[in-house]
């Protein structure tokens, strides 16, 4: 490789191979962690952003699949919720066939792909058909669920070795291929993999072959995730308090002095949103942040769009156009969304122009999302008034609008107090439309199943045309939303008064008009 001091000359960098892509007719081997959605590693989201077609387990989080435009599909090879199975052979088939088709293709697998995962032999498969292919690394669920339970399987004190054990013998192979008097005898921590169905054989085999009964023993359901259950015991209460208890898979069993370290190790339970579901009604393309907020403070999100934004048609595309021509006309340019100031933006940039365009005028928003995504965009705005309303923006600018231009970045369909009260004082304003935001019309099957079974927490809405959509959606599939157990949380107390219009019950209001805000109001009435 030739180098000038640090800087890799132009011939040199040709030859070099690029990290980042492989070639088109190739499969990557990705572990996607236990759960947890922050749990997949860079490499990860790296090659899942390149990729053509991702083939997920069933254990693989459907939160991940964001990181991708690739086609994807479920392979569930054990049968929960009614998917077909896919057998192994059919797997390592799709994965030559696609790569010879001239796919990049993800193999997004729970975990890490070599643990219990038969990740090795796609692999074989694969090098047995000449198809290229790279191992990313995952968390395996062993390692997940220690730290988010809280037990540490070789602290210094307690264990000095770890053993990764299958629960669930190949049952095609002759049986007791698993030495119990040996697994028995092991000095340190035994994790149990695929054994739920058997925790009472397993700990009674190993109390058989002179394990003493009081050893501590739990079972972790769902680690990392926030339906994550721990339950403790030892090797002979635990399958008793296990059935009692109607845990669900997939889950480990650990077996060892370290599960009592749980009492001063835990945090993940502890997270303000441990446990709760919360719908996100934010349209899709602006959820994602919500959504990592809600999986930081411990509470599984659910994308439930009430509004659909689409940017608009060629004919208003014009429009833009020539009104961004004559922005330095403009005393005041405004923004009542954070999509509006995206999508301002992304005209302004098409049309050759950036920033500088906006000349003297001066900036306004109407809260402290929009007036942060200004940011991004190098400006600081003007104005930001106290309150998330139009009222209380049209009263902050009413004073210094008088015989001025004023343009409105603003979306098809909102309310019109905003220019209606800058009228009244004095100004001469202009509404461009840079946006499209249309009502969803349905919800999906899997959300409404949640609120009738009582299984979706709470759901954020913010906005009063996202409450009244809501209600609408709710009660066309026969749900009385002013009975049903999830919750309601409003960004402000204008969406709370549309949300208690459409006849829904407000059980939290955010204090900050944001969605934090909102986060914040659930986490404190809980
Ligand atoms: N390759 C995976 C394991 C696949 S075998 C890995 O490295 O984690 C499937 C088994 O993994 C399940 O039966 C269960 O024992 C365990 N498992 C996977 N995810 C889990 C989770 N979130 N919580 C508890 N156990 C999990």
């Amino acid at each position: 490789m030739t180098r000038t001091g640090d800087v890799v000359t132009q011939s040199a960098k040709d030859n070099l191979p690029d990290s980042n892509q492989q070639a088109a007719g190739s499969v990557w081997l990705v572990g996607a962690g236990p759960g947890d959605p922050g749990l997949i590693t860079v490499r990860g989201i790296e090659v899942l952003a390149q990729a053509d077609l991702v083939l997920y387990d069933g254990l693989v989080n459907p939160l991940l699949l964001r990181h991708t435009k690739a086609v994807c599909e479920r392979t569930a090879r054990a049968r929960r919720d009614g998917s077909a199975i896919v057998p192994q052979e059919e797997i390592n088939r799709r994965l030559v066939e696609e790569a010879r088709a001239g796919r990049k293709v993800v193999r997004l697998k729970g975990g890490d792909p070599y643990i219990f995962g038969r990740g090795s032999e796609e692999a074989a498969a694969l090098e047995a058909a000449g198809i290229p292919f790279e191992v990313v690394p995952g968390i395996t669920a062993a390692a997940g669920a220690g730290e988010y339970a809280g037990f540490s399987y070789t602290h210094r004190d307690i264990s000095s070795a770890v053993a990764f054990v299958t629960g669930h013998e190949d049952p095609t192979r002759s049986p007791g291929r698993l030495d119990y008097a040996a697994l028995a005898r092991f000095p340190g921590t035994l994790v149990f993999y695929m054994g739920l169905s058997r925790l009472k054989e397993i700990c009674s085999q190993l109390i058989c072959h002179g394990m003493a009964s009081a050893t501590p023993a739990a079972v972790v359901c769902q680690a990392t995730l926030p339906s994550q259950k721990v339950l403790d015991g030892t090797l002979a209460s635990l399958p008793d308090k296990a059935e009692e208890s109607g845990l669900r898979p997939p889950s480990l069993i650990v077996v060892g002095e370290c599960v009592t370290q749980r009492e001063h190790l835990t945090w993940f339970e502890k997270l303000p949103l441990f446990g709760q579901s919360i719908g996100i009604t934010r349209p899709e393309e602006q959820a994602d942040t919500v959504a990592d907020q809600i999986v930081r403070m411990g509470g599984e999100p659910v994308m439930m769009p009430m509004i659909e934004i689409q940017p608009v048609d060629n004919a208003q595309s014009s429009v833009i156009r020539a009104a961004l021509q004559r922005l330095s006309e403009f005393d005041w340019i405004i923004w009542t969304s954070v999509n509006g100031v995206d999508e301002f933006f992304r005209h302004l940039n098409a049309a050759g122009l950036d920033s500088r365009a906006l000349g003297r005028s001066r900036l306004a928003v109407i809260g402290s999302s929009t007036a942060d995504r200004l940011r991004n965009y190098g400006l600081i705005a003007d104005l930001v008034p106290d309150q998330f309303r139009a009222e209380a923006l049209a009263d902050g600018l009413a004073p210094h609008v008088n015989g001025r231009k004023v343009l409105w970045a603003r979306a098809s369909r909102g309310r019109d107090v905003l220019p209606d009260r800058l009228a009244r004082a004095g100004a001469h304003v202009e509404q461009l439309v840079v946006y499209q935001n249309r009502d969803c019309d349905t919800l999906n099957a899997d959300v409404l199943h949640r609120i009738q079974a009582g299984t979706l927490h709470w759901v954020g809405l913010s906005s009063p045309s996202i409450a009244r959509q809501f209600s609408v959606l709710l009660t066309n599939a026969g749900i009385d939303v002013a009975t049903m157990s999830t919750k309601v949380a409003t960004i402000s107390p204008v969406t709370s008064e549309a949300a208690r219009a459409a006849g829904l019950v407000v059980h939290a209001e955010a204090k900050k008009y944001t969605w934090p805000g909102l986060l914040q109001a659930m986490c404190f009435s809980k």
